[in-house]
């Protein structure tokens, strides 16, 4: 059985290619050999694949644009496909563990996979949106705003289904745990379990999409989504396909700890918005709390992004997390200032959400603003990330697995039954 959800557009018309019938067939069977045939052919097939391409698109707005996941009801399909379709094509659905809704409105999703591994989906709505008068106004998030909401029996806040937000933002997973061992990282924590399968990438957007009018996508769960690039290449291309979940390739950002040779493979095959996990000003820092940095160090990383086809006012995200007494300081502002010099770039900045298995601290909201501060003087858009979801573990660094590797169930399993999963900085 094949998954739906695995397939892009062209790869179901193709599978859908044989399935296609045009009267023109007939004739040519009819027809004596020779050039005269050899040029009808060449239109039947034509005609075909034109089918099969029809077919394929009017499938893909039944899932994704009309979110129907019975092949019975899409009653505009011949009955013999749908009927093929049963037989040979699955339509996927993630189990749904537990959802969880933070005070700030935060809603997080344990899903429970085929083989009873667990990941992570966030939902981060950005400001609420409110009408007064003719004028509509985005009030600024500044965590006040969210105290009180309820959530209702159903288990999800109806004003996720309502147009009262100005962003929900999917944060979702591309691994089951996380192989780059970055040190501020609870994912990190746990180690690599698997990738996930396109489908299971898909499907976590197309579950939200289901249950909340989503409008943009970062792959910043769990997992290191360039460890897993060709899933992912494949899934951006479902999410950016118009007749698919129809994206712009603004809203969609791939988040990296530094896979150097795994972010040209990405831009040779879409062109989503990159967000780099940078978070060090040095060499020798970075390599302390990331491994990656020691196979791909700063430069050839940076080297890597200046190569970044962005087009017209499209700009690389940097993402900082502020470790107290590590990464803080104004001379680290000043390096980083100097090192993205000449990349169009926008710095993220994000102190760090403390974690009862970590070293790190969280430093103060001056020093944050010093840091902010010091860039901004030089010229670059830096933003502090205010951190959604902490009260249920959802925010950046703090999603793992519920059921998680030996390693991280065991130095962690003050979270295992709490909470799960992910929402890290890459
Ligand atoms: S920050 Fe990202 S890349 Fe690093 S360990 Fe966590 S999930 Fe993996």
């Amino acid at each position: 059985m094949i998954y739906f959800q695995s397939l892009t557009k062209t790869d179901l018309a193709e599978l859908l290619l044989p399935l296609s019938r045009v009267k023109e067939e007939r004739a040519l069977r009819d027809m004596p050999d020779g050039d005269d045939k050899e040029a009808f052919r060449a239109k039947v097939d034509k005609k075909k694949l034109k089918q099969s391409q029809m077919r394929a698109q009017q499938i893909f707005h039944w899932v994704y644009q009309r979110y129907v996941v019975e092949w019975d009801l899409m009653t505009d399909l011949a009955k013999d496909l749908r009927e093929w379709l049963k037989e040979n094509v699955k339509i996927f659905r993630l189990e749904e563990s537990y959802a969880k809704q933070s005070l700030d409105g935060t809603f997080k999703f344990l899903w429970k996979l085929h083989d009873a591994k667990t990941i992570e989906s966030v939902i981060i709505p950005a400001a609420l949106r409110e009408k007064i008068g003719d004028e509509v106004i985005d009030t600024l998030e500044d965590g006040k705003r969210y105290s009180g909401i309820e959530t209702n029996s159903a288990g999800l806040n109806q004003d996720l289904t309502e147009d009262s937000w100005a962003r929900l933002t999917a944060c979702i997973s591309s691994q089951v745990g996380c192989a780059m061992a970055c040190k501020f990282c609870l994912t990190g924590v746990q180690g690599l379990d698997r990738s996930l399968e396109v489908h299971e990438v898909v499907t976590q957007v197309h579950e939200l999409r289901m249950r909340a009018p989503i409008t943009n996508i970062v792959f910043m769960g769990m997992g290191e989504p360039l460890h897993n690039v060709k899933n992912i290449i494949k899934a951006c291309q479902i999410m950016l396909d118009e007749d698919g979940m129809n994206f712009s390739k603004r809203k969609v950002t791939v988040s990296t700890s530094g896979l150097v040779p795994a972010i040209e493979e990405l831009y040779q095959h879409t062109d989503v918005s990159l967000a780099i996990s940078l978070n060090s000003s040095t060499d020798e820092q970075r390599s302390a709390i990331m491994p990656v940095n020691k196979k791909w160090p700063i430069a050839e990383l940076l080297n890597a992004c200046r190569k970044v086809p962005l087009g017209a006012h499209r700009r690389i995200t940097f993402e900082y997390v502020l470790l107290k007494d590590f990464n803080d300081t104004a001379e680290d502002a000043h390096r980083v200032a100097k090192m993205l010099k000449g990349i169009p770039s926008k710095v993220n900045l994000i102190p760090f959400n403390e974690h009862s298995g970590s070293e790190f601290k969280r430093p103060s909201d001056q020093t944050v603003l010093d840091f902010q501060n010091v860039l901004v003087k030089h010229g670059y858009t830096a933003t502090v990330r205010i951190s959604r979801g902490r009260d249920i573990l959802a925010a950046c660094g703090q999603l793992r697995s519920l059921f998680g590797t030996a390693r991280g169930t065991e130095k962690h399993k003050d979270y295992v039954g709490s909470s799960a999963v992910t929402n890290t900085t890459n």
